[in-house]
């Protein structure tokens, strides 16, 4: 989750709550006008040329150290990439750079071919259509599976000026379409608190979906998932790529030839940098690979 849509989302519990004690109220956020004002000022992301992300030579020291060292990644428009790496390699700092959370000392990084990630904020990047989800899942536990996406729904700022009015029969649509991509629709009412590790993880990817994101980063998504919950999420990834575009760190080998079908590019991170790309079954054999990661 985006801080952007925590934000939101506290918000939107607050009028929950509020809705509940009045019953009534009809209060104007005000967010209406912030809202359109800011996608103007945005624009739309330009993917006329097929690249969704491009990273070139990221550079992030941490008292000298270097957490990522000349980092350079292309992810095209739909891609479903991998990136695979032993721990410390740069994942996390790589999605935190892309994100706004760390600023890197040099470099460049673009989303579509117009916009220049390192000048927005984090909330701005959030907005321009690029959904994070962190390795713990971070659910509204007691609001109902549905409630959760409502939440999400309204952390999009276009929508937020009807806060309090009722769903619009578009907005309940999209909703019953996320809640089936995300195979919780039977679990509608439940209480999120109730569900199990994955299907939280699950729903919370669903809250993501709500905001219609373009590129999806997901950091170690089936970290404590059982293995029947593990193929599932696998699946749900195949049925986003060509839709949105999705870069996945993971270290579960198995989970990783699932997306990657044989024919997808993996790429290597080790100490900040590509060490190496290709298919899983090249990379396998690629004796740096090996040596630095596999092989442990
Ligand atoms: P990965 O996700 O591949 O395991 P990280 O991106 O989390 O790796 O970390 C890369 C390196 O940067 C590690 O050595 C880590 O200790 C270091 N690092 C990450 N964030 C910080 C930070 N905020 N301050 C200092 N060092 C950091
Ligand atoms: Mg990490």
């Amino acid at each position: 989750m985006t801080p952007d849509l925590m934000e939101a989302g506290s918000q939107r519990l607050q009028a929950y709550a509020e809705k509940k004690a009045s019953n009534a109220g009809s209060t104007e956020s005000g967010g209406r006008s912030a809202g359109y004002g800011r996608i103007a000022r945005l624009g739309e992301p330009d993917f006329t040329h097929g690249v969704a992300l491009y990273l070139d030579a990221i550079t992030v020291s941490f008292d000298g150290f270097r957490a990522l060292n000349a980092l350079s990644l292309t992810v095209n428009v739909g891609e479903l990439r991998c990136i695979i790496g032993p721990n410390g390699a740069g994942k996390t700092t790589m999605m935190d750079c892309i994100t706004g959370k760390t600023r890197p000392d040099t470099g460049t990084a673009h989303f579509g071919s117009t916009i220049d990630l390192l000048r927005l904020s984090e909330a701005d990047i959030a907005q321009v259509g690029i959904g994070r989800k962190f390795q713990k899942p971070t659910v509204y536990e007691e609001l109902s599976v549905f409630e959760n996406l409502e939440l999400a729904l309204a952390a999009d700022r276009r929508v937020r000026a009807s806060l309090f009015s009722r769903l619009s029969g578009e907005q309940l649509d999209r909703i019953a379409q996320v809640l089936t991509t995300i195979h919780l629709l039977d679990q509608a009412q439940r209480t999120a608190g109730l569900l199990s590790h994955g299907q939280k993880q699950w729903l919370e990817i669903g809250m993501l979906l709500m905001q219609e994101p373009k590129l999806l980063l997901l950091d170690e998504p089936v970290a404590g998932m059982t293995d029947e919950e593990t193929e599932r999420t696998a699946e749900l990834f195949l049925s986003l790529e060509g839709k949105h575009s999705l870069v996945v760190v993971e270290h579960d080998m198995k989970f990783v030839d699932q997306l990657t079908e044989g024919r997808k590019k993996v790429t290597v991170l080790h100490e900040g940098s590509v060490l190496a790309e290709g298919l899983l079954a090249e990379v396998q054999n690629n004796e740096k690979v090996v040596e630095v990661y596999l092989g442990r």
